[in-house]
């Protein structure tokens, strides 16, 4: 299996817009984060966990030919911003597109997205196709994926773990049941807005205390915003086994 970091951003994406600060000036190519996504392909299938309001421009830069599915984590605008798009994997599929997400996030997507649901509807608009999920899991293509429930201050998120790989953003608290979803995994990804304390994500050091109670093998921080500083700074204070992670960056989780 192999992941591709599509954005490592935070909601406000990095750059922000009209700010001036060093993360926002620099020419690094790590400090350009567009929304937090990522691509998940098999020999089975094409997976998207998230599909922000930088999905057109991630399938361009990653050269996506198919999507098979779409997993979300929550309904917050920057996750599933990008959903209109889906039109042209639809187009050349001939096919609806699988959606899986929990029913309160699913009621969002129909109201955010009421066209796509509409009695009469315009010729031309996004196919999808409404999955239910819940935290007993289910399966893409044969592909065991099992939700973990993690906090994001008082909103209930779905992390996700596939294999030996895991994904948690937009959390800030993990309960200990869900912790036991993702002893054992050997990848983590896990997201850290910045080094101070915010009230709805974790701060890096948050952060690095899940990945030594959780100890996979090798772990990355995702969703980061322009406040964690400099791409080349904050990386060099990590420790070998706990990467930044960036847009485009792949890995393969085997
Ligand atoms: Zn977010
Ligand atoms: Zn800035
Ligand atoms: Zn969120």
């Amino acid at each position: 299996m192999k992941i591709t970091f599509l954005g490592t951003g935070t909601s406000q994406g990095v750059p922000v817009i009209a700010c001036d600060c060093e993360v926002c000036l620099s020419e690094d190519p790590h400090d350009k984060r567009l929304r937090t996504s990522l691509l998940v392909e098999s020999d089975e299938t094409t997976l998207l966990i998230d599909a922000g309001p930088d999905f057109r421009q991630q399938m361009l830069r990653e050269n996506v030919m198919r999507v098979d599915s779409i997993i979300l984590t929550h309904e917050h605008k920057d996750h599933i911003a990008g959903l209109d798009d889906v039109r042209a994997f639809n187009y050349k599929s001939q096919d609806a597109i699988d959606i899986y997400a929990e029913e309160r996030v699913l009621k969002a997507i129909r109201k955010e997205y009421s066209y796509v649901f509409a009695e009469y509807q315009y010729p031309g608009i996004p196919r999808m196709r409404l999955n239910t999920i819940s935290e007993y899991g289910f399966n893409i293509n044969g592909i065991p994926i099992i939700p973990i429930r993690v906090f994001h201050y008082r909103l209930a998120v779905y992390g996700f773990r596939i294999g030996n790989f895991a994904y948690i953003t937009d959390a800030n608290y993990i309960p200990e049941e869900s912790k036991e979803k993702l002893f054992g995994v050997k990848y983590l990804v896990v997201n850290a807005l910045r080094k101070e304390k915010h009230i709805s994500h974790f701060s890096l050091r948050e952060a690095v205390d899940l990945i030594r109670e959780i100890s996979p093998r090798r772990s990355f921080i995702t969703h980061m915003s322009h406040q964690m500083g400099l791409h080349n700074k904050v990386s060099a204070e990590l420790p070998p086994d706990i990467i930044m992670a960036w847009d485009g960056l792949s890995v393969i989780c085997k």
